[in-house]
C-alpha cells in the first residue's frame, strides 16, 4: 500500500524487520524456563531506503510486536497470594503487544546511517527498554548515481536541442528542473548544478547535481528527412 510517499508494512511484508520478533522473544516465552535479560538491550535491524526517500525524507509505519509489563500481575509473573503462575503472561511478567510505530527517514540518510527508535529495544528485568536501531541499506537507483552528496544523471536530449540549444527537462529524485543548454552542445557534455544534489544529513546544505547530456538521434527517417540530411551533409563537405 503506497501513497504520498508513505509505505505501510504489515507482518507479511516486513522483510528484515521480521527478525525483530526473533530478537524480542529470544529467551522469552519459548516454552522452556523463562529467562529474562537483566539489562535492557538495544536491537539492530536493516531498513531499505530508496534514493528518492533519502533525497526528500520519508516516513513509514510499521507494526511490530513490543513487550510490555504484564498488566495482570504487574510484572511479577505470579497471581494471587498463593503465588500461582499468572494466567495472562504464563509467569513471564510481560506480554507481547502489537504496536504501530511511525519511522521518520530523515532527508540525507546514506548507506549505514542509523535511525534510533528510543524504547523499542528489549525490556530489561526492571521494565526499562533498550532502543531499536534501524541501519539504512540504500537500494540502487535506476536514474541516479550517488557519490557521497553528489548526484549524477543522464538527460536524454533531442538532436535538434543539442544542435540549436534550448531547454532540457531534467527529472530529479523529487520534482523536475529545466536546464538551459547552449547551441552545439556536445554529446556527453556534463553540466554541474551547484546545490542541487543530495541534502546533507542534518546540515541543511546540499551536494551538487551533474547532468550528462545524452543526444537522442532520430530514427525512422522519412524520404524527405533523408533528403534534407543529405543536403546538410553536402553543405558540410562543401
Ligand atoms: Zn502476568
Amino acid at each position: 500500500q503506497q501513497g504520498g510517499g508513505q509505505t505501510t508494512f504489515d507482518y507479511e511484508d516486513m522483510g528484515d524487520l521480521g527478525d525483530i520478533f526473533d530478537n524480542l522473544f529470544r529467551g522469552f516465552n519459548q516454552g522452556g524456563p523463562t529467562q529474562q535479560f537483566a539489562r535492557p538491550k538495544n536491537l539492530q535491524n536493516t531498513i531499505e531506503v530508496t534514493l528518492e526517500e533519502a533525497y526528500a525524507g520519508a516516513s513509514r509505519t510499521f507494526q511490530l510486536q513490543s513487550e510490555e509489563i504484564c498488566p495482570t500481575c504487574g510484572g511479577s509473573g505470579k497471581s494471587g497470594t498463593r503465588g500461582n503462575i499468572c494466567p495472562s503472561c504464563g509467569g513471564a511478567g510481560r506480554v507481547a503487544r502489537v504496536k504501530r510505530i511511525e519511522v521518520k527517514i530523515p532527508a540525507g540518510v546514506a548507506e549505514g546511517s542509523k535511525i534510533r527508535l528510543a524504547g523499542e529495544g528489549t525490556m530489561g528485568r526492571g521494565g526499562s527498554k533498550g532502543d531499536l536501531y534501524l541501519v539504512v541499506k540504500m537500494l540502487p537507483s535506476k536514474n541516479f548515481e550517488r557519490k557521497v552528496d553528489d548526484l549524477y544523471t543522464d538527460a536524454p536530449v533531442s538532436l535538434y536541442t543539442v544542435l540549436l540549444g534550448g531547454e532540457v527537462e531534467v527529472t530529479l529524485p523529487k520534482g523536475r528542473l529545466a536546464l538551459k543548454i547552449p547551441a552545439e552542445t556536445q554529446n556527453g557534455n556534463v553540466f554541474k548544478l551547484t546545490g542541487k544534489g543530495m541534502p546533507r544529513l542534518g546540515k541543511g546544505t546540499y551536494g551538487d547535481l551533474y547532468i550528462r547530456i545524452k543526444a537522442i538521434l532520430p530514427t525512422k527517417l522519412s524520404p524527405q528527412e533523408k533528403q534534407l540530411y543529405a543536403q546538410l551533409k553536402s553543405l558540410r563537405q562543401g
